[in-house]
C-alpha cells in the first residue's frame, strides 16, 4: 500500500525520525541521533546540518561525553515552529500556544461557564486564536497550523471533510471548518484521544507501544495506543467507551441511554449517586467531589459506600479495558480520574486486577497521566507538529499573509 521508496522518500523518513528523536528527547547530540535513529554518524549529521539550517535545530552548546571530549549540544530551536492547541472543554475553549520544544508559550481560555452548542464553541475558538494572534504577531508565521481537541466523533469523508458529532453534548453535527475561523491547516481529533497522543509523545506512555488511556472527568473518554499506533477504526469512532452501555438499568447518560460507563464513572453521576441515597447536592462538580472523597476518607459510612462502589464499578470497566487491549500500561486523566489516583491509586489497581483476566491482569502497570489537565490542547497541537515532522518545507510554506524566514 506504501508509496515506493524513492530516494526522496527515504531521505524524507530519515529527516523525520531525526526530527522526531530531537524533539521528543529535548536535548541530544549527534552520537546519540545515529544512535537511536540507526543512521551513518555521517548521514546524521548531514540531517543535522540541514535542519539547523532551516532554524528547526539549534546547537547550543558542549557536554562531556564519553570518551571525555566535548561534544555539541543538539536542541529543538524553540522559535522554529510554533502550534496551536485547543481544548474543547464543556464550559469554554482553551486555545495554547507552543513552541517547537513543545513548552506553552501563551494561552487563552473563551467561554462563560455555560454549555453551548457547537457554533457557540467555534465562536469561541476563533475569538480565543484571534487574541492569540493579537499577543505573538512576531510569532505567528511561524504558526504550522491549528489543532482541536474536540468532545466527540471526528469523522474524515471520502472527499476530505471532517464532521464532528458530539451527541452527549447535544450538538448537530458540525463541520470542522466551522469550528474555527483561520487560514492556518486545522487538524482536529477526538479529545480523549489528543490525550493519549500527548501522553505517547511526551508523558507516562512515551515508548510504550501498547498502552490505555483514559480520560475521567464530566465526561469520560478513552484512547488506545496500539502497536504504536491511535486506535481509530473505520471512520475513527473505535475506543467511544465514555458510551459503552456497562449496565443497562442504570442511570440515565446524556446521550440519552441508560448505564453507560460515563453515566456511572462520570462526576455527574457520581455526586447523583451520593444525592439520590441522601447525600448533599452540589452544583459544582469538582466542590462535590472533593466533599465526597473527604467525607469518605473521615469515615462518613454514606460517603464511603458510594465510593467503595465507585471503585468497584471503576474496577470493572478498566478491567474490562485491560481484557479488551492487553496494555502493557493503563494510564488514569482528567481531573477526576487524577483525583482517584491520588486518593485511591492503590484500591482502584486493585479492583481493575480483580476484574480482569488474571494473566493480562497482571501484565500491565497502572500509572497517572503526566501533565494534568491541559494534555488534551497540547495532544491537539502535537498533530500539526506532526505534520512539520513528516514535512516540515510544506507545513511552513508562506501563505499569503506570511513571510519566509531565513
Ligand atoms: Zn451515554
Amino acid at each position: 500500500m506504501g508509496e515506493p521508496l524513492t530516494i526522496r522518500t527515504l531521505r524524507e523518513r530519515n529527516r523525520a525520525a531525526v526530527l522526531r528523536h530531537i524533539i521528543t528527547a529535548g536535548r541530544t547530540t549527534r552520537a546519540q541521533i545515529a544512535g537511536v535513529t540507526g543512521l551513518s554518524p555521517a548521514s546524521s549529521t548531514n540531517i543535522v546540518g540541514d535542519l539547523i539550517a532551516e532554524g528547526l535545530v539549534a546547537e547550543t552548546g558542549l557536554m562531556a561525553s564519553q570518551g571525555g571530549r566535548p561534544t555539541s549540544v543538539i536542541q529543538p530551536a524553540a522559535d522554529g515552529a510554533y502550534f496551536v492547541g485547543a481544548d474543547f472543554g464543556e464550559r469554554g475553549v482553551t486555545a495554547e500556544l507552543f513552541d517547537l520544544t513543545m513548552t506553552r508559550v501563551d494561552r487563552e481560555w473563551c467561554g462563560d461557564g455555560t454549555q453551548g452548542s457547537g457554533a457557540v464553541a467555534g465562536r469561541r475558538m476563533s475569538a480565543a486564536l484571534a487574541a492569540l494572534r493579537e499577543r505573538n504577531g512576531e510569532r505567528w508565521s511561524r504558526v504550522a497550523g491549528v489543532g482541536l481537541g474536540l468532545p466527540g466523533i471526528v469523522e474524515t469523508s471520502p472527499g476530505g471533510e471532517r464532521t464532528v458529532f458530539a451527541e452527549a453534548l447535544g450538538w448537530d453535527p458540525v463541520p470542522v471548518r466551522e469550528l474555527c475561523e483561520t487560514d492556518l491547516p486545522i487538524f482536529a481529533e477526538n479529545g480523549a484521544k489528543t490525550l493519549a497522543m500527548a501522553e505517547r509523545w511526551f508523558g507516562a506512555a512515551r515508548g510504550i507501544d501498547n498502552a490505555t488511556v483514559v480520560l475521567i472527568g464530566r465526561g469520560v473518554g478513552l484512547g488506545v495506543i496500539t502497536g504504536g499506533r491511535l486506535l481509530r477504526g473505520e471512520h475513527s469512532s473505535a475506543s467511544e467507551w465514555g458510551h459503552l452501555r456497562i449496565d443497562p438499568r442504570g442511570p440515565v447518560c446524556r446521550c440519552g441511554r441508560r448505564g453507560c460507563v460515563e453515566a456511572v464513572l462520570g462526576s455527574q453521576g457520581v455526586l447523583a449517586r451520593w444525592a439520590e441515597r441522601g447525600g448533599p447536592a452540589y452544583t459544582d462538580d469538582a466542590a462535590g467531589i472533593s466533599a465526597l472523597f473527604d467525607a469518605a476518607e473521615a469515615g462518613d459510612a454514606l460517603a464511603s459506600a458510594v465510593v467503595d462502589d465507585l471503585i468497584a464499578d471503576a474496577g470493572a470497566a478498566l478491567g474490562g479495558l485491560v481484557n479488551l487491549f492487553n496494555p502493557q500500561r493503563l494510564i488514569v486523566g482528567g481531573w477526576l480520574g487524577m483525583l482517584w489516583m491520588q486518593r485511591f491509586g492503590q484500591r482502584i489497581d486493585t479492583a481493575v486486577r480483580a476484574a480482569a483476566l488474571t494473566r493480562p491482569g497482571r501484565q500491565y502497570e497502572l500509572d497517572v497521566c503526566s501533565f494534568g489537565e491541559d494534555t488534551v490542547a497540547l495532544g491537539a497541537a502535537v498533530m500539526p507538529l506532526e505534520r512539520l515532522i513528516a514535512a516540515p518545507a510544506q507545513a511552513l510554506l508562506p501563505r499569503s499573509s506570511r513571510s519566509v524566514r531565513r
